[in-house]
């Protein structure tokens, strides 16, 4: 990647192929859609695809390829591309934490914190074209460990403010973290400060260890 670009982590070109074709899950997309902002890098590996066509799609995954993906597409870089420049960015305030809401968040339904584990807290995410997608603001103190989990589908996670890091390296403000179903991981999250991130499960979200069985009954995202 670029060794201009501050952001080290990016979705795979399965995941960006995905998205210009429309066939990503509805919080995903959001989350994609947050890391574009963000991400010149990415934003110009998206205009690459959508510039070769629908043929690169459907070669690459006859299946993904959606009527009109590649106006779509288009629509959304022209979209990426014609924003005004730094519009003032809309903030929600929740207990004493202030937030600049990425773009793609801003036409959403924001819920209150809600106490999650010691140090962790989760903001349901409503989007309303898609109000059952599995989309949270996630709130992690200076220091603390995620429950380790594992995945029954796709996870993407994009760092908001602060960093954490897990098996795969340091994510900070702009990079994406995308898990499969075969990767269990701990992040935990950098002593300098909270972290704040936005993350779309595809599945289920399988928590593990004594903690994780003591508070998946009580999960209900
Ligand atoms: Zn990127």
């Amino acid at each position: 990647m670029s060794a201009v670009s501050p952001v080290n982590h990016h979705p795979s070109d399965e995941t960006l192929l995905r998205y210009a074709a429309g066939r990503l899950p509805a919080g995903a997309s959001v989350v994609i859609a947050t890391h574009l902002e963000g991400c010149p890098v990415c934003r110009a590996r998206f205009a690459n695809f959508a510039a070769m066509g629908g043929r690169l799609v459907e070669e690459a995954s006859p299946e993904l390829m959606a009527p009109n993906a590649l106006a779509e597409a288009m629509a959304r870089i022209d979209a990426l591309d014609a924003t005004p420049p730094t519009p003032p960015p809309a903030r929600i305030v929740r207990h004493d934490i202030a937030l600049d809401l990425p773009r793609a968040l801003r036409r959403c339904d924001v819920g209150r914190w809600r106490w999650f584990g010691p140090g962790v807290h989760l903001s349901r995410v409503t989007i309303p074209e898609a109000p059952a997608a599995r989309l949270t603001l996630l709130r992690v103190g200076a220091g603390r460990a995620l429950p380790e989990h594992g995945h029954s589908g796709l996870e993407f996670t994009q760092v908001l403010t602060g960093s954490f890091t897990d098996e795969f390296g340091t994510f900070r403000p702009g990079d994406l973290a995308e898990m499969d179903s075969e990767v269990e991981h701990q992040p935990v999250v950098d002593k300098q400060g909270e972290c704040i991130c936005l993350a779309a499960f595809d599945g289920e979200m399988v928590l593990s260890g004594l903690f994780g069985r003591l508070v998946q009954p009580f999960l209900k995202l």
